[in-house]
């Protein structure tokens, strides 16, 4: 990438810069290709696809038609395709009774969406090893500045950076992530389980503190294991505090945080589960969160916009299994906005703000939902 140089409004009349490359950002930025901007770029700030979270996510239908409209058939990213989920009650380490119900959607994992969207990006397009550190308006257009020195102009940036993004801190200081006082240890085996195709979640009584979900995964299965941990552990776990570390990759996992996570399955999980744990040599983690529900989506800067979306805009409990699906929602309404400013010369502002009216209700309530559900499990404050 060169230097900055000001650069003038294409035919499509808008210069987007999309800030983030993991699910929110390729889907906002395909879903705007599709729709006819030809002046899209997106900015990673880590070098390559070196990968992020790696972990299931359940999508929901909404998510999966917008997907199935930008032409991203879903045995493409769904390699299991039950909708079953087990509900199992687990008593002193015994399963005691199950419940089964249908999720509305389907599981994928972090890996075969990201994948299934990056491969579809026009060439040069995406750009990676970008790090935005700032945004200011200038020439009365916002600004992106990166870590390298480079700058580039742009009439919307959209920020879906993550939840350390840049684009909260710079828009909506107030807004701080606070730690819940609970851990998702992930972990994904090599080996599958014989028979596992549904999504099965272990609930042992409220009053330990904590869940276990499994589900299939292409070449093993994937589990997640919520356990409540103070900060101190954290940063012995982890080797930083839940606010510089959000998200553990496998090399960060301390022989400490194994040995706990251990002595957990051992003292709560039944011993098919309790094995799997032990036996799981690729683990990894993510520091649950809160923050403050957001009030609003969309910035003027100038006389451009800046927006915030997925998990930039609001974080969410990983239990409420809304992080993805909203980022996804939140990019299919932006490009419908952004469709009617640009095919219909509907006014930009008044379209944003129309987007920010309809999305916001929805990443307040998945914002609220997280701790009432995982009381529920005696999990976090
Ligand atoms: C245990 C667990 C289970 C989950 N289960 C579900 C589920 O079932 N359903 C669901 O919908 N969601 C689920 N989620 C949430 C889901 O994983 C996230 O909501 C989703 O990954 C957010 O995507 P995103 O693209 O908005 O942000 P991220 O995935 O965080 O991506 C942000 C991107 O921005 C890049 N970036 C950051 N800073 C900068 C910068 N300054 N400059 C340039 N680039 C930058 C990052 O490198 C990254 O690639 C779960 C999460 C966890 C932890």
């Amino acid at each position: 990438m060169s230097s900055h140089t000001a650069t003038p409004r294409n035919r499509d009349g808008l210069r987007v810069a999309v800030v983030g490359g993991s699910l929110t950002g390729p889907t906002a930025a395909l879903l705007l290709h599709h729709a006819g901007f030809t002046d899209v770029t997106l900015y990673e700030a880590v070098p390559a696809s070196a990968p992020l979270g790696g972990g299931l996510i359940g999508l929901e239908h909404s998510s999966l038609d917008i997907l199935d409209q930008l032409g991203v058939p879903q045995h493409e990213f769904v390699r299991y395709d039950s909708e079953a989920v087990m509900d199992i009650t687990v008593c002193r380490r015994r399963p005691e009774a199950e419940h089964r119900h249908l999720f509305a959607g389907r599981n994928t994992t972090w890996t075969l969406l990201h994948q299934a969207l990056t491969r579809r990006l026009p060439a040069g397009l995406a750009h990676t090893g970008k790090r935005v550190t700032g945004l200011t308006g200038e020439y009365g257009r916002p600004l992106l500045h990166f870590a390298d020195g480079d700058s580039a102009q742009a009439d919307l940036v959209v920020f879906a950076d993550g939840r350390a993004s840049i684009g909260r801190r710079l828009l909506d200081p107030d807004r701080r992530l606070h730690y819940a006082g609970y851990v998702a240890h992930r972990g994904q085996t090599s080996t599958s389980q014989p028979g596992l195709r549904d999504f099965l979640r272990f609930e042992p009584d409220p009053h330990n503190g904590m869940q276990f979900n499994l589900a299939p995964i292409p070449g093993g299965c994937d589990w997640t294991f919520y356990l409540s941990a103070t900060p101190a552990q954290y940063l012995d776990y982890f080797g930083a505090t839940p606010a510089r570390r959000v998200f553990v990759l496998p090399q960060h996992i301390t022989e400490a945080a194994r040995a706990a996570v251990d002595a957990s399955a051992r003292q709560y999980l039944p011993d098919e589960q309790a094995a799997l744990v032990h036996d799981t040599s690729t683990r990894m983690a993510a520091a649950v969160m809160d923050i403050d529900p957001p009030t609003r989506m969309v910035w003027a800067i100038g006389t451009g916009h800046a927006v915030l979306l997925g998990d930039a805009l609001a974080p969410v409990r990983p239990h409420t299994a809304r992080g993805a699906n909203n980022g996804i929602e939140q990019a299919a309404g932006l490009a419908a906005a952004l469709s009617q400013h640009r095919k219909y010369g509907a006014d930009l502002a008044t379209a944003l703000d129309g987007w920010q009216h309809r999305q916001l209700p929805a990443a307040v309530a998945a914002v609220q939902l997280g701790p009432k559900l995982a009381h529920r499990y005696g999990l976090g404050a």
